[in-house]
């Protein structure tokens, strides 16, 4: 069968807005393969979600062996070990005592879980008064309308509005960009010291948490904060007792070169968000932590107030088990260390030939960089020009598959580009996909006349 979109029945599926894009085929690696016999590389994962990249025979094998005994089992009813087996494993990744985990089906519902777990242990430890938590903008936690609450976004928010409890937010600490005569570790803890100054305009005794991403997603294009920043974001939760919640869907599971984003500055964080990665596609899986010091007042209180019925199912958590054991198996963590340097060098490299890429940053294999107008003043390109679509477009009728976005936070818009390819990538395949992306670049620069 050789199906051209063209010839294909109208679509049903209305999220399918744009153009008709190819059937996809089949996938192994880094690459998919689609009906009309094209090859793409998946130079973003998906929206960062394939870390152990595709067709991964032994996930694939566990998964039917699972399924050969018990596809679902309500957690209410049994237990399973697919289950207990990889919130163990999960609980020996995450730092300090936080080795209490809970299972959901994606990353909107862990902040969920995380908002809900915030409030109700200020309830059950008698400070009912604590609800807001404070987030960054420009950021992005989900689409849920309690992780909308927490996204600094306002092309996905304002629209919902009214259903929305929008918290507080403050700055992403995007210091790369400032042009002032601070170090950066200076900036660092002015970016932080914001936080301080947040939770007493808004009275510390109303507030539950700090929500924020390590290494920044897909909002701030794998911002890396400058050192001084965690300790002084630690010290402040802590002078006010305000719980702090890594949201680690994006940068968690090996993506940066450590099995957390937060692992790269020793953080300790109250609560950790996880997705993506953990299922690496396989399965749609999530996962919040916490310590037992946390959890107990909550459980004593008569339980958790809150669940889903996904939660912890056999077949989505033998998936995830398998994903880690290949991520120790493969070596991810210091192959998405090494890969990660060839490629952002290739993006700076490519910066220095197109002056549009600017602030070229990231960890391991989450590299980003802004597309300006101005490399200087990061002044954007003009709405109307859509450089960032272009791009993508360009890009995938070359076979390459890029991330990018148009960012709207407080006032300001930005254009984009996160490269993410999956975490087994080797230096031929970087230089396959730098390759490409180099083209397109090029073909951008000309058709655009930048
Ligand atoms: N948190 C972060 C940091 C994310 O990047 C995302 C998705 O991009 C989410 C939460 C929401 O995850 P999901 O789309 O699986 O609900």
């Amino acid at each position: 069968m050789n199906i051209q979109a063209t010839e294909r029945p109208a679509s049903h599926l209305f999220y399918v807005t744009r153009l008709r894009r190819p059937l996809v085929d089949r996938a192994e690696g880094i690459y998919f393969w689609t009906e009309d016999g094209r090859r793409f590389i998946d130079g973003s994962s998906g929206p960062m979600v394939s870390n152990i990249g595709h067709g991964n025979r032994h996930v694939i094998e566990a998964m039917k062996r699972q399924m050969d005994k018990v596809s679902f089992a309500y957690r209410l009813h049994f237990e399973n070990e697919p289950a207990e087996e990889l919130a163990r494993r999960l609980a020996g990744k995450m730092p300090g005592d936080l080795d209490r985990i809970f299972f959901v089906s994606g990353g909107s519902e862990a902040v969920e879980s995380a908002i809900k777990l915030a409030r109700q242990w200020a309830v059950a430890t008698s400070q009912p008064k604590r609800w807001k938590v404070i987030s960054r903008f420009p950021s992005y936690h989900g689409g849920t309308m309690g992780a909308l609450g927490v996204t600094g976004d306002l092309a996905l928010t304002e629209t919902f509005a009214p259903q929305i409890q929008p918290m507080p937010a403050i700055p992403a600490p995007t210091a790369y960009r400032d042009r002032d005569n601070l170090t950066m570790e200076q900036r660092g803890v002015r970016y932080a010291d914001m936080l301080e100054e947040k939770i007493l305009a808004e009275g510390p005794e109303s507030v539950v948490a700090f929500i924020m991403e390590p290494i920044g997603g897909a909002a701030t294009a794998a911002l890396v904060p400058p050192d001084s920043y965690f300790p002084r974001i630690r010290e402040i939760c802590d002078k006010y007792g305000i719980l702090l919640i890594h949201d680690e869907v994006m940068s968690g599971a090996a993506r940066t070169g450590r099995y957390l984003g937060g692992d790269h500055w020793n953080c300790k964080p109250d609560i950790i968000t996880l997705s993506k990665g953990i299922g690496s596609g396989y399965a749609a899986l999530g996962a919040m932590a916490a310590s037992a010091k946390l959890v107990k007042p909550v459980l004593d209180m008569g339980g958790f107030q809150h669940g889903y019925t996904y939660a912890g199912n056999p077949l989505a958590c033998s998936a995830g088990l398998a994903v880690l054991e290949e991520m120790e198996r493969l070596g991810c963590e210091a192959n998405a260390a090494a890969m990660g340097d060839l490629l952002k060098s290739a993006l700076e490299g490519l910066s220095k030939r197109f002056p549009f890429i600017a602030g070229v940053r990231g960890k391991g294999l989450l590299i980003g960089c802004d597309l300006v107008a101005d490399p200087v003043t990061f002044e954007p390109f003009p709405k109307t020009q859509a450089t960032n679509q272009r791009l993508l477009d360009i890009a995938y009728d070359k076979g390459l598959i890029l991330y990018s976005r148009r960012i709207r936070g407080d006032g300001a818009e930005l254009d984009n580009l996160i490269l993410a390819p999956p975490l087994i990538i080797s230096a031929a395949e970087i230089g396959e996909m730098v390759s490409i992306l180099g083209d397109s670049f090029e073909q951008l620069a000309h058709e655009l006349d930048l």
